[in-house]
Formats: C-alpha cells, structure tokens, sequence
C-alpha cells in the first residue's frame, strides 16, 4: 500500500530514508519524492513542481494525479493554502475542507473527455469520509470541520465584491488550487482529502494585504505539525477502502 502527502507553498522536511522519482505520465513528466517507513511508502508531491515554480492556474493537476495513481499511491493527504471569508476563522488557523464551490474558468477538469464513452464523477462526497475521521480523531479542536472552498482561477487575488458574493452564497475559505485536483483524485479512485492553512484574510475583510513573506512565515509554523499528523495516519491508522465512497465514484453513461 502507498500513500501521498501533496503540498503547496513551502517544503517539506524528510527524514534520511527517501528516494527522487521523475515519472514520465501522458501529461509530462512528474517529480516526487518517497519515504520508506516501517515497510511503508510516503510520497511526497509538490503540487507547483519543485522550487514552486507554477502558477496555481497552469499547476499540471492532471500529470499530478495521474503519476501518484500509477505510482501505486491509494490514499492522499494534500494542503492547501487559504484566505479567510469569516471573521471567526483567522491567519494560522487550520480547516478541514468538506466541500467545494469551483469558480475556476480556464484548467482542464478531467481524464474522461469522451474517448471511453460519457463518464461521470459523483461529488456527493468529494472529500474521503474516511481519511477525514482519522483527521478529527487525532486534532480535537485544532481544526475547524465542515468547511466549504471556493476555488478562483487565480493567479490574481479576489475583488472585495467577489469575497461579499462567495460568503453570501456558503463560502468559508478561498484558494486556488483544490480545483480540480480533488476532482481528479476520485475520478481516478483515490481516496484523498484536504487542510487548509489559513494565511491572510480575503479582500475587505481588513484593509491590508498579507505579503509574500508573511504567507510563507505562517504556513512554515503549521508544516511541521501536519506533515507528522499525515505521517502519523499513513503509518498508524486504520485506514479502508470499504468505508467511504471514493471507489464507487463513477458513473457511465
Ligand atoms: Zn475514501
């Protein structure tokens, strides 16, 4: 069995036994690295490329998703960094995202365009049951739960109208990267879930923005602790197929 933490800004630290993989999928070629534990494989995907070199809007979601299937890996962790639409959730908090609202507008979406006949994915459940629960068991109250994701095409930040209409209509976070990635994760049958880091608040909220430096100062602090909470479930949960729906996703037509 595999699993697989994807992460976004910043790195992670890896302890001495991993290895460097370049995989070559039908969307380009893919790199990550592996983690051997007690027998067990982590792979360790940065979801930008290395040295965070893609914009969230052209990230290859799609060549992502695909190496870490053909990989083997069967279950997911990713992070995501996020803004704030409420004042109850601020910079440094974590969430645990439930749901999502997808305002993307250019990125392909997809493996099923139609050479296989009509495929379609249910998004009753798009984030794993499962791996969620393991999630709550083990951090209380350090994660708020339920949380809805409002994924925008990026790479520009929200208006602060656009922030007004994505709380108005349920939103609680914003970021530009969970879209389509969790899409693509159960079209491919894999079960994965989502913790956002909160680092800034969004547009109108307060009147300055977070820079750069601050984003990568907040999400630094909370690594740490998510990577051994994601180490900790992989190695020592208990962790099935047959509780969630994320195998029994797609539907033909
Ligand atoms: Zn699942």
């Amino acid at each position: 069995m595999k699993y697989a933490i994807i992460g976004g800004t910043g790195v992670y630290s890896l302890g001495e036994n991993f290895k460097e993989i370049s995989m070559d999928t039908p969307f380009g070629r893919i790199d990550f690295t592996v983690m051997e534990k007690k027998g067990k494989e982590i792979v360790f995907l940065p979801r930008h490329g290395k040295g965070h070199g893609c914009p969230p809007h052209l990230v290859n979601y799609l060549g992502n998703m695909w190496a870490l299937k053909e990989y083997g890996v069967e279950f997911i962790f990713s992070t995501v960094a996020v803004g704030s639409t409420r004042i109850d959730i601020s910079p440094g908090d974590l969430v645990l995202i439930r749901d999502f609202l997808d305002f993307t507008k250019s990125r392909p979406m997809t493996f099923y365009d139609g050479a296989n006949g009509v495929i379609h994915v249910s998004m009753g459940e798009p984030y794993c049951r499962m791996l969620c629960n393991e999630i709550i068991k083990r951090t209380n109250d350090n994660i708020k739960d339920n949380i809805v994701y409002v994924c925008t095409e990026g790479p520009r930040f929200e208006t602060a109208a656009e922030i007004s209409f994505y709380r108005q209509i349920g939103g609680d976070v914003v970021g530009m990267t969970n879209v389509p990635e969790v899409v693509l994760a159960k079209e491919l049958s894999m079960c994965y879930c989502t913790v956002g880091v909160v680092t800034n608040m969004c547009t109108g909220l307060v009147s300055e923005e977070a820079s750069g430096l601050e984003i990568i100062s907040i999400v630094n602090k909370r690594k740490d602790y998510l990577t051994n909470l994601f180490v900790d479930i992989l190695l020592n949960g208990d962790l099935r197929t047959d509780v969630c729906s994320c195998r029994s996703s797609l539907i033909k037509v």
